[in-house]
């Protein structure tokens, strides 16, 4: 799987020209609370990505890249955060390499983690429409000196035991100095990708004069090759 590889060194580009924390996957201290895990705004210190402040979140997968289990962190972390601020979240993961024609079953199940997985002290409201994904910090995590480490960990962890991950990075952004606007418009052409790969599969008339994702298949080295081959079967 290497569709993504090209816009996974853009995300490289932005993130690499800011410094960063850097930390090894440990297993974390907090619990999965599940999908319907619920805070108030009462018991909530502050959101990450709230009072409409940039945020974007965005997924991606190679085959060609290895990773070390690592997170980076860019910006204050929980302990240094006093109200709503920009926010970031970029999982990068190296998967087995699958067939292009079950790629788009397994993305999604890949997706799927961020809307049932959410560690405990949490509130994740995430949009893929949007791409957005604001996570509210509950007071109980900033008083239990919870980082965003701990957080970023629990969820690689939850990556990691899927039988086709072979490694992950984790770049969690709160810096507001960050190219937000640069990732967005990365991440909107990760999703596009995502989008064509299911229209490619749903056998579609392999007609790119008329058809409304050329552009992302001129970018995507690989897309119009795909394309040929399933229309072909
Ligand atoms: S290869 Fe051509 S027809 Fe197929 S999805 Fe891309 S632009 Fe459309």
């Amino acid at each position: 799987m290497q569709l993504y590889d090209g816009f996974i060194s853009q995300i490289n580009g932005l993130i690499g020209r800011r410094p960063a924390i850097t930390v090894d996957y440990f297993p974390s201290r907090l619990k999965n609370a599940g999908k319907n895990n619920v805070l108030f705004l009462n018991e909530t210190a502050f959101e990450l990505g709230g009072s409409g402040e940039k945020c974007v979140s965005t997924l991606a997968v190679t085959s060609s890249f290895k990773y070390s289990n690592r997170t980076y962190i860019l910006g204050n972390d929980i302990k240094n955060i006093k109200a709503d601020c920009p926010f970031a979240k970029v999982v990068l993961l190296e998967i087995e390499d699958i067939d292009e024609e079950n790629a788009f079953d397994r993305i999604k199940q890949l997706e799927q983690i961020r809307y049932s997985f959410c560690p405990e002290g949490f509130m994740s409201r995430a949009s893929a429409i949007s791409m957005r994904e604001q996570i509210r910090v509950g007071k109980r995590a900033v008083k239990d000196k919870i980082s965003l480490a701990d957080y970023a960990n629990c969820i690689m962890g939850e990556y990691l035991r899927n039988p086709i991950v072979k490694s992950a990075e984790i770049i969690l952004v709160t810096d507001r100095d960050f190219d937000y606007d640069g990732l967005i418009s990365v991440a909107e052409k990760i999703k596009d990708t995502t989008s064509a790969l299911s229209h490619i599969l749903d056998n579609v008339l392999f007609d790119c004069k008329n058809c409304n994702l050329k552009e992302i298949c001129d970018e995507v080295e690989g897309m119009k090759e795909l394309h040929i081959k399933t229309a072909n079967k």
